[in-house]
């Protein structure tokens, strides 16, 4: 099979539902994927009979909603498609009312507070703009979440509403300013995902990867990334093919992978896929984690998408690529040719700006996490504190608008002239600053901060809505402006938001703490910590914000900020609990061993001669000794700390307690066991050390 033969062989595409469906069909579905519009059961109806012949043809057996709820993870609940006719035989059956709604239990769901009112009831419903597909035999229907009162218990529900706030908004926009012939506007990613692989034998044997997905413990070996001779280095034989299998079976399922290459830390990989729409984008970053665990298990290697699995090493990130496409096929983050379309491309690009200053703590919330907590403003990421990168060029320009140089007095007149045109050079994107949160990179930001394991949905969430407000605030003030009058108040208006925003804007390094005083007088947020910035969800602006645009109901944040702390606190206490087991179980006894064996070394010398001095021996017993007090009080300390963070439930306060405290007794207790792992000898730990799994892959 060629590449193009294998591409989105299972997926029930485009291409397959222009075969499969009768024409009137195929434009009623055609109309609801690219419309919104409402679609009728007997399309439905007969849109399951075509996508379950489709299904068995490629050895389907059963088909399943597929649907992501509040774990972060995705979920699915198999039925086959078996229907008994009578006399011991079946017919294979799909309706269009179980292609558009499935009714799984919900209560073993995160639901914050939700629970009490939805009533453990909760539905599935059909999302047609992201095509199913078929994996291990089953047909996979993507689909929302929803409680039967119909709030969102998902991550698809907020996303597709945020798109559909962010179309609204910028077409009305894009009309306003004359350009009549766009129909919608949606929202474009490309997630770029990192991740560790390390060898299934060397995981197994680790209680902290095992459940927690980082090691707690481990000393540095001599070498590190120092080097730097891992990044885009030559992929080892066992690693390509798993990268060769990997893209195999990603492209089957119709997701665009493109690059693969070798990170800064070791064993450490990253893969980029082509961008597509947002809500496909989030479906299809999902499916890539599950597929690279996958295929990973077939390779004997567990993949690691833990935004820290190793201390001292770079962690994994994803870095979120977004922009704004019309039905007409036009980037409007890119800044274009003509005068008409370098003023469009001005207005988004300001809404951005506002966008990102006024909603930094929502985007700053949208990417934080326990695992993400170890990599933001630890310089191997971006900063806690969200900026954005112009660079010098774009930076120029809107300097320029900002002091009147570029369109001069007469805005209508100069606007209207080829000098007024914005120069080209800044779609070069050579001048990359890693150090960026939200960076500008020629025609779509890049926003940095996300986390590996993180689904893409919630930033997602956040951009689309906090941009589509700046344009909602745009078209009010502008849209009684007479025509003649536009121009000019569309230049005053883009000026004001440069004024007024300019502050969130940082072309320099922000891994200096020059920046942080800096961004501190500039009044731009900085949240060092998840439990931190946990309550900006549930404050007045940004509720408001929400609200404002339906992506959330009241109860709906509220319920979402109970699942935000639930999450931490149990993620926190599942470390604290892993580390003293791992401690007292494993590494306290390894200690002892070794103890033990220089005593008895140390005795039976003397046996043989009272004079031999056995300094080695009583120097490595001194230190070692000494040591392991220093770990029997820490791992006590760590004890009692975490019972009394159980005690406090599940609330903000425990969270904050885990924060500033029990990962504060897991660090102290670490390096001393760190410490005293480089004088046990290899092979006495039970599991493999930092070198064993870093440098053998
Ligand atoms: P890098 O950041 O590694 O230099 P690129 O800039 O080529 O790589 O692209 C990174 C990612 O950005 C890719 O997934 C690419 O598909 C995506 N991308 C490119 N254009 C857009 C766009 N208009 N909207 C969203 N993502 C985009
Ligand atoms: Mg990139």
């Amino acid at each position: 099979m060629t590449v193009p033969e294998m591409y989105g062989s299972l997926v029930f595409n485009d291409k397959v539902m222009r075969e499969k469906l009768p024409k009137d069909i195929y434009k009623a579905l055609r109309k609801t994927i690219d419309k919104n519009t409402h679609l009728e059961i007997d399309v439905a109806n007969s849109v399951a009979v075509a996508m379950k012949e489709w299904a068995v043809e490629h050895g389907a057996t059963h088909f399943t909603h597929w649907f992501q709820p509040m774990t972060g993870f995705t979920a699915e609940k198999h039925d086959s498609f078996i229907s008994p006719i009578g006399n011991g035989e079946v017919i294979m059956d799909f309706s269009g009312k179980e292609l558009v709604k499935g009714e799984p239990d919900a209560s073993s769901f995160p639901s914050g507070g939700l629970r009490a009112t939805f009533e453990a009831r909760g539905y599935t419903a059909w999302d047609p703009t992201s095509p199913a597909f078929i994996k291990d035999k089953t047909l996979y229907i993507p689909t929302a979440f929803c409680s039967y009162s119909g709030e969102a218990l998902d991550k698809k529900t907020p996303l597709l509403r945020s798109m559909e706030a962010l179309n609204r908004e910028a077409t009305k926009m894009l009309h306003l300013l004359g350009n009549t012939s766009v129909g919608s506007v949606s929202t474009t990613v490309g997630p770029e995902q990192e991740y560790f692989l390390v060898d299934k034998e060397d995981f197994k044997k680790r209680e902290d990867l095992v459940f927690t997905g980082r090691t707690l413990l481990g000393a540095m070996p001599p070498k590190g990334q120092e080097m730097e001779d891992h990044y885009f280095g030559t992929l080892k034989p066992r690693v390509a093919a798993f990268m060769h299998d990997l893209d195999e079976e990603l492209w089957k399922l119709g997701i665009p992978a493109k690059t693969k290459h070798n990170e800064v830390a070791p064993s450490q990989h990253e893969l980029a896929p082509v961008f597509d729409t947002t809500n496909v984008a989030v479906d299809h970053n999902q499916l890539t984690m599950e597929v690279m665990k996958k295929v990973a298990d077939k390779h004997g290697y567990v993949c690691l998408l833990h935004e820290k699995p190793f201390d001292g090493i770079n962690g994994s990130g994803k870095h979120n690529n977004w922009s704004m496409t019309t039905d007409t096929g036009l980037n409007l983050l890119d800044p274009g040719k003509t005068p008409a379309e370098n003023i469009q491309f001005l207005v988004f690009l300001v809404a951005v700006i506002q966008a990102v200053d006024n909603y930094a703590d929502l985007m700053r919330l949208s990417v934080a996490s326990a695992g993400n907590d170890h990599r933001l403003g630890a310089n191997e990421a971006p900063p806690a504190i969200i900026s954005i990168f112009l660079g010098d060029e774009l930076s120029k320009v809107l300097n320029s608008i900002e002091n009147d140089t570029l369109f001069g007095a007469q805005s209508k007149v100069a606007m209207e002239i080829g000098a007024s045109v914005l120069p080209h050079f800044f779609k070069d994107t050579t001048d990359r600053n890693r150090t960026s949160p939200f960076a500008f990179t020629g025609n779509k930001f890049e926003f940095r901060s996300l986390g590996s394991s993180l689904s893409v949905s919630g930033p997602n969430v956040v951009l689309n809505t906090a941009v589509a407000e700046s344009l909602s605030q745009f078209y009010e003030e502008l849209k009684d402006v007479p025509a003649e009058e536009l121009s000019e108040k569309v230049h005053a208006l883009i000026k004001k938001t440069i004024v007024e925003h300019k502050r969130v804007i940082f072309n320099g390094n922000g891994y200096t703490d020059e920046w942080i005083a800096e961004a501190e007088k500039r009044g731009l947020y900085n949240y060092r910590s998840t439990p931190d910035v946990l309550p900006v969800f549930v404050e007045e602006k940004n509720v408001k914000l929400f609200t404002k645009h339906h992506i959330f109901t009241e109860s709906e944040i509220k319920s979402r900020y109970e699942i935000l702390i639930e999450n931490y606190v149990k993620t926190l206490h599942i470390e604290a609990k892993t580390m003293a087991d791992m401690v007292s179980h494993q590494f306290l006894p390894a200690l002892m061993d070794t103890v033990d064996k220089a005593v008895t070394i140390a005795a039976k010398k003397k046996q043989l001669c009272e004079s031999i001095s056995c300094k080695t021996e009583k120097a490595l017993i001194d230190k070692l000794s000494g040591l392991s007090d220093s770990i029997y009080e820490g791992l006590e300390l760590l004890k009692a700390d975490t019972a009394k963070a159980e005690s406090m439930g599940e609330t903000l306060e425990a969270a904050k307690f885990y924060q500033a405290t029990v990962l504060e007794d897991m660090s102290k207790l670490r390096a001393v066991a760190d410490e005293a792992e480089e004088l046990i000898p290899s092979g006495t730990l039970p599991y493999p050390s930092y070198a064993d799994m870093l440098f053998y892959v």
